[in-house]
């Protein structure tokens, strides 16, 4: 059995256990990179830079899953980060003012998985919150809307997003497990790919069990504590 299917059922089972006791079970979910696979929305904002700047080796190039933003694919395309800065800043600011949107952010696919799993654990009694990096005025809406969109659960949910863009994630997401009041729980998961995050609030919280999604980040950090590791929710 691997280890994602194993730590998965553990959870569910936790849950139910812990709803026939009548006491609460919280998780957390991340959405960058943890339920949603976002290189296709930057590979939508590419390709569409490219057609419009006229760049067709930028055209074809593929977004890969583990790409983090858009310099790896821009160098594989045969571009060089010093000599075509001026064109790499100007997809910099076109990526970047796509990416953060509610429009682009329909462009994202959930992990394979990922939708199954969350209404499982929802089903199973466990209360779901999701917490995100994204900022409430460029992506509330959207982010609602695709959370919808691909079925996962969005009753008694909170979806939680910054009110300012400009806002650390890791200071945002370590002072929001800071100010819930996490002993109305008698268990608190929380499902990360960052490990920026992660080491914020392993340090702060450290009765919140985290789970690691080992598929993207920004290679600012590593996760030094032992904790749970998984790389996807299949579950076969
Ligand atoms: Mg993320």
């Amino acid at each position: 059995m691997s280890a994602n299917h194993s730590k998965l059922n553990e959870i569910i089972k936790s849950s139910l256990e812990l709803r026939a006791q009548n006491l609460r079970s919280l998780a957390v979910f991340d959405l960058d990179s943890t339920l949603f696979n976002v290189s296709t929305r930057t590979q939508q904002i590419l390709n569409e830079f490219a057609k419009l700047q006229g760049l067709p080796e930028l055209e074809k190039v593929e977004v890969k899953i583990q790409d983090w933003g858009i310099k790896e694919a821009v160098i594989r395309a045969g571009y060089h980060p010093e000599k075509d800065l001026p064109m790499l800043e100007k997809l910099r600011e076109y990526w970047f003012e796509k990416f953060f949107s509610n429009e682009y952010v329909h462009y994202d696919v959930p992990y394979a998985g990922a939708v199954s799993y969350v209404l499982e654990l929802f089903k199973s009694g466990c209360e779901i919150n999701y917490l995100t990096g994204r900022d409430q005025h460029r992506m509330g809406r959207g982010s609602l809307e695709v959370l919808k969109k691909w079925g996962f659960p969005c009753e008694a949910m909170q979806l939680i997003l910054k009110p300012e863009r400009t806002i650390d994630d890791g200071l945002f997401k370590k002072n929001w497990f800071i100010n819930l009041d996490r002993a109305q729980y008698e268990k608190i998961y929380f499902f990360e790919n960052e490990p920026v995050n992660i080491n914020a609030v392993l340090e702060t919280s450290p009765d919140v069990e985290i789970i690691f999604l080992d598929t993207t980040h920004a290679r600012r950090e590593t996760v030094a504590a032992q904790i749970q590791r998984i790389f996807h929710f299949g579950r076969s």
